[in-house]
Order: C-alpha cells, then sequence, then structure tokens
C-alpha cells in the first residue's frame, strides 16, 4: 500500500465507548420488525399547528442565524413560562439559551465549569450520556447508587460522595429510567446538603411536564438556594412529541450563563431559526403542556392495565413516559438471561423492544428489570400487549 493511501492511526479518546443502546434496540426492532417500546420517542404526530408555525416562520424569511443564545422570542416564552410554573425570574437576555436539544446542552455545561481532575456526582441508574460527558471533559465520575428497587435518592449516601474536589452533582427527576420523581422533601434536603458547597447543581428536568396525579414536578427554580447554583436542562423534544427537532434550553444564573455561552457559542453556535419562533408562537397558550400529564397518565394507566394480565411485575410509574417491569417474576426460562440479552430476545422471538436498566449503570448492574416507553399509540400499545400477554 502506498504510504499516501494511508490512514494514521487514531488514539481513542473513549475505548469503552460503544454505541448508545437506544440505537442498538432501536435498530434491533427494525431488523425484527418488533413494536418498538425501547427508545424513548412518540410514535405519533405533534399538533399540525406547530408544523404550520414552521412553515409559516420559514415563508416569513426567519431562515437565516438567530442570535449565538437563541430567537428572543423563544427566551422570553421560556422565561415566562418558568415564571408561572416554578416562581422565579430568569433574565431572558442573560440566563437562558437556546440548546440543540437537552444532550447538546448537558455536554456543554460539563465542558463549561469541569476542569481536569474535578469530581462530579452522577446518580445511578442515570441517563447514558452523563458519563462519557464527564469523562470527555477530563472530570472524574463519582457513581451513587439511588436505593435499589425504589430508586429514590439515599442522601447518606450523597454526603459521602462529597469531597473537596466535586465540582458538580447530575440530578434528574422525573427520572429515566425508572420514573421515579424526587418529592419537595427530597430537594430541600439537596439544598441543605449542597449550602455549605461550592457544588453546581446540574438538573436535567427534561420530563418536567410529564408527573403524574397526585404528584407534581418540583423544579430546581422553585428553591432559592438550588437555582443560586443550578443550571436547568429542559427540551421541547418531550413536550411537544418532536424529539428530531433537538431544541432545548437552558436557565442558570447570569454568571453559569456567561460561561456556558462561551463553550455554546463554538460548538453549535446557533440552533435552528424558523423551529424556534415556531415554538415560541406555540406556547402562547400553556395547554399543551398543562395537558400533557392528562395525556400521558391515560396511556400509563391503559399500559399498566395490560401489563397487570401478563407475568411481568409492575414499579410504580409516578413520572416521564417509562414504565419498569420485573423479569424475574416470569415463567420462562429466559427471565434467567441478562436484562441486556432478555431484551434482544424480547426483540427478536416475541417481537416487542425494551430496554435494559443495566445499560444505565457503570458497571452493568442486573437487577433484573427491564423499561418499556408507553409514547405509543393505544394501538401500538395494545399490539405490544398482545405479545406480552403470550409469555
Ligand atoms: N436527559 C434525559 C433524562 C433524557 O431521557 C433525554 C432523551 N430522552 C435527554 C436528556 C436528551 O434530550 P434531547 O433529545 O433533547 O437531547
Ligand atoms: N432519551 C431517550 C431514551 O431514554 C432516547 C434518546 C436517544 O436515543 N439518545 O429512550
Amino acid at each position: 500500500m502506498s504510504t499516501l493511501t494511508l490512514t494514521p492511526p487514531l488514539v481513542s479518546k473513549a475505548p469503552n465507548m460503544g454505541t448508545t443502546i437506544f440505537t442498538v434496540m432501536s435498530a434491533l426492532a427494525t431488523e425484527h420488525k418488533a413494536v418498538n417500546l425501547g427508545q424513548g420517542f412518540p410514535d405519533f404526530p405533534c399538533d399540525p399547528q406547530l408544523l404550520d408555525l414552521v412553515n409559516d416562520a420559514m415563508r416569513e424569511g426567519l431562515n437565516q442565524y438567530p442570535p449565538m443564545i437563541g430567537a428572543p422570542p423563544l427566551r422570553e416564552a421560556v422565561s415566562k413560562k418558568i415564571a408561572a410554573l416554578y416562581d422565579r425570574h430568569y433574565d431572558p437576555l442573560s440566563e437562558i439559551t437556546v440548546t440543540a436539544g437537552a444532550t447538546q446542552a448537558i455536554l456543554t455545561i460539563v465542558l463549561a465549569i469541569v476542569h481536569p481532575g474535578d469530581e462530579v456526582i452522577v446518580l445511578e441508574p442515570c441517563y447514558d450520556s452523563y458519563v462519557p460527558n464527564i469523562e470527555l471533559a477530563g472530570g472524574v465520575v463519582v457513581r451513587v447508587p439511588l436505593t435499589p428497587g425504589s430508586f429514590r435518592p439515599d442522601f447518606d449516601k450523597i454526603r459521602a460522595a462529597i469531597s473537596p474536589k466535586t465540582r458538580a452533582i447530575l440530578i434528574n427527576s422525573p427520572h429515566n429510567p425508572s420514573g421515579m420523581i424526587w418529592s419537595k422533601q427530597d430537594m430541600l434536603t439537596l439544598q441543605d446538603i449542597l449550602a455549605p458547597t461550592n457544588i453546581v447543581l446540574i438538573s436535567d428536568e427534561v420530563y418536567e411536564h410529564m408527573v403524574y396525579a397526585p404528584n407534581q414536578h418540583w423544579s430546581a427554580a422553585h428553591f432559592d438556594g438550588l437555582a443560586a447554583r443550578a443550571f436547568i436542562v429542559s427540551s421541547f423534544g418531550k413536550t411537544y412529541h418532536v424529539t428530531g427537532w433537538k431544541i432545548g434550553t437552558v436557565a442558570a444564573p447570569a454568571a453559569y450563563t456567561a460561561e456556558f455561552r462561551k463553550v455554546h457559542q463554538f460548538n453549535v453556535f446557533t440552533v435552528n431559526t424558523p423551529m424556534q419562533h415556531a415554538l415560541a408562537r406555540f406556547m402562547a397558550s400553556p395547554a399543551p403542556y398543562l395537558e400533557l400529564p392528562a395525556f400521558y397518565q391515560r396511556k400509563r394507566d391503559l399500559f399498566r392495565q395490560g401489563l397487570a394480565q401478563t407475568q411481568f411485575k409492575l414499579l410504580p410509574s409516578e413520572g416521564t413516559y417509562f414504565q419498569c417491569v420485573d423479569i424475574s417474576t416470569l415463567k420462562v426460562p429466559e427471565k434467567n438471561l441478562s436484562e441486556a440479552d432478555f431484551c434482544k430476545w424480547l426483540t427478536t422471538d416475541i417481537g416487542v423492544a425494551a430496554i435494559p436498566l443495566s445499560a444505565f449503570y457503570g458497571n452493568g448492574f442486573d437487577q433484573k428489570v427491564i423499561r418499556f416507553c408507553f409514547a405509543k399509540k393505544d394501538e401500538t400499545l395494545l399490539s405490544a400487549l398482545e405479545k406480552l400477554k403470550r409469555l
């Protein structure tokens, strides 16, 4: 081979990083024509009015770069929403930034605040991008388990994990994958723990509008002592059934936002213009997000009622569009497989894709629990239930 055509080898920055479980399971579901209750995304359309608003914005000529920090009407709409729901004013100019979804928001926060060697606490099981984000920034991941079974925060363990090197703690309520939510008391306890420290809170609240009665969402924005040290991450994809649009926001005190934007400007610079304007106009009515809990609660209950007639043991789902089940109660021999192999078998042989909880743990901890997504048409859920009942 000529040296001219030789591809020089790379030294991987992430030698142990594979493809995300969501991509793997969705590909397997497509290959085997399985009902995909794995990756979290709706299989129904968004409100057609939202599509019209995008179309309007494009035809009005809103097609060039918006300001680096996001289109003003969208930042203003988000500020108003946070004030109305969580009773805190974020200045649209200096405290709210539009991002390319929550994924980019979280990576950008981590790159902006974590210095090499800084420790960042994550509560496992946790969303699969957190750990690689911290590692790419040169940070040290400190894993604290949520209480097995209930997935509630264990504050003694959180306290014990804090060291002089702790730079940040990343929390996520409503919680993917468990569907657990943090109570007001949980947030107050965290506030007390963080009060004497310089630890930054990264609060991933992408499922803020999916909390089921009688509970409510307790945003970090509600609490003076948390808001003062928090980056709060939201995503329009979850709220408006448009996960592919990849638009989210970060709300944070002006000093934090300034650091965030230094990285953001050389990361994506900006996020697509017409959709930002469409979302801003759509947000004039709070109905879509205020009605979302009832919309998803009905789906959750339909799915749970169906699952109650299978051999799976149901875990609670207080928020998100996820329902976890324990597979150890099944009578099939495959229940002895690892969660990951069980999910593959469920996809290829039973025709329903799910996500193993082990994918959300650094050490692959296997507790015989898998996650289904119920953000699906009723007919999709019923068709999956039909298959699951045959088990
Ligand atoms: N955080 C959590 C907990 C999530 O579940 C997801 C996506 N499902 C994200 C962040 C990423 O959101 P986005 O699609 O807006 O990047
Ligand atoms: N967050 C979604 C989930 O948990 C999927 C997002 C992704 O595919 N990266 O299923």
